[in-house]
């Protein structure tokens, strides 16, 4: 069993906050502070240009990707080799819809739905811009199964809903998109972390994340990409970058693929974002994603029964009620929801606001509590009740919501 009363004493967690927000940005792993703050002073200070081969405590930093991706893959159900961080996630989501694309040259479409995060369908409008005769196709999340046909290219999802919570059924759709030929991405934005994913047994070609959310490696952190190893020899990086190059010191003036994943790398790493990232993988190692599920329930259905108990209908739940249909967090509507969800932050209770009128709770079972999400149920409901949201200061928009 998960000690989760030792995993929330491992983030420093603001006296005054409830924090229901690390579906957006994690909390900080106490350890991470020292973590970077050695690597800023012993190793960058100290070793210098060395520390590429002797930093990150005498393993080097240059193989910190691989290194972290494997710790990732095992929360992913993702075997040793098949992962690595690096990049953003919007990058890695381009990356690999090219290589995807790629492995179908007589097909054009990509297949998206309506409830992908922009980035992701940005990334892929772009990229298809970029070429001939390949178009980008969305349709509502429900009739993705209907939309499979033998046009279809790739088929590129994020299993969790960012603004419901709705979760896509990764085993069916990705067996159903690959007996029509459909090379499948899958983005873990809101899984890794949240909820036990498994790629091996799924088998989509290829998946991508991030590291900030629910991973906890702060702001910034790199993201990490999965490709299936039985492809992986074979994918054609369209981010061809010397640190992808199967020589990279060799200063060769053409492109020469690395082997397998090391060709999804593209320049220098992140060291400093890396350290933070290996002080919240700390705690994960001692984490069991089936745990972090079952609690993750708990919690979200605690909070869903105080929120309808005490609130009556001035909110509606906006999240399937099915909690096996849902990934680790819960919105609801109301008209206002900007300005209640400002009221909100003001009362201590974090969480955050997607237009148009959603309010959205994350539940991390590493450090949120039952009491917590009780606690800001009661505070919710106060604020509804006496209508403290209608002040001209909480209607003001902030440029992140
Ligand atoms: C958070 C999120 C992103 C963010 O991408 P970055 O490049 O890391 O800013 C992309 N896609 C999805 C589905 C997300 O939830």
């Amino acid at each position: 069993m998960t000690d989760f009363a030792a995993t929330r004493a491992s983030f420093f967690l603001p006296e005054g906050v409830i924090y229901l927000d690390g579906n957006s940005l994690g909390p900080l792993p106490r350890a991470a502070a020292d973590r970077v703050h050695d690597t800023v002073t012993e190793e960058w200070g100290k070793l210098l240009i060395r520390g590429w081969n002797a930093g990150a405590g005498g393993t080097g930093w240059m193989p910190q990707p691989d290194r972290l991706g494997d710790r990732i893959g095992r929360l992913i159900g993702a075997p040793a080799g098949s992962v690595a961080v690096g990049d953003t996630l919007s990058i890695k989501v381009f990356q690999c819809l090219a290589a995807a694309l790629a492995l179908r040259p007589d097909r054009s479409v990509i297949l998206s739905d309506t409830g992908n995060f922009p980035s992701d369908l940005y990334m892929a409008d772009g990229l298809t811009r970029l070429m001939q005769g390949k178009t980008v196709r969305t349709v509502a999340p429900e009739d993705v199964t209907a939309a499979l046909d033998e046009t279809i290219a790739v088929l590129m999802l994020t299993e969790v809903d960012y603004r419901t919570g709705r979760m896509h059924d990764m085993a069916q759709l990705t067996a159903a998109a690959q007996a029509k030929g459909i090379v499948v991405v899958w983005d873990l934005a809101h899984s890794a972390g949240a909820l036990p994913v498994d790629l091996q047994g799924c088998g989509p070609e290829f998946a991508a994340g991030c590291t900030y959310k629910y991973l906890n490696a702060g702001p910034g952190a790199p993201a990490f990409v999965y490709v299936r190893p039985d492809i992986a020899e074979h994918v054609q990086p369209a981010l061809a970058g010397w640190l992808g190059h199967a020589a990279p010191f060799d200063f060769d003036l053409t492109y020469r693929p690395g082997p397998g994943l090391a060709r999804m790398r593209v320049g220098t790493p992140a060291v400093l974002q890396m350290a933070a990232l290996e002080a919240a993988l700390d705690i994960w190692d001692r984490v069991d994603m089936k745990d972090v599920r079952a609690r993750s329930i708990t919690l979200s259905e605690r909070f869903i029964a105080e929120v309808e108990r005490n609130c009556g209908d001035e909110v509606a739940l906006a999240s399937p009620r099915d909690p096996h249909q849902r990934g680790s967090q819960v919105s609801f509507r109301h008209p206002e929801g900007y300005a209640v969800m400002q009221a909100l932050i003001a009362r201590g209770v974090i969480g955050d606001f997607r237009a148009p009128d959603r309010i959205r709770f994350g539940f991390a079972p590493l450090y949120n509590t039952e009491e917590e999400v009780v606690e800001a149920a009661r505070i919710l409901a106060d604020i509804l009740t006496h209508r403290s949201w209608d002040t001209p200061r909480f209607h003001a928009r902030a440029a992140v919501t």
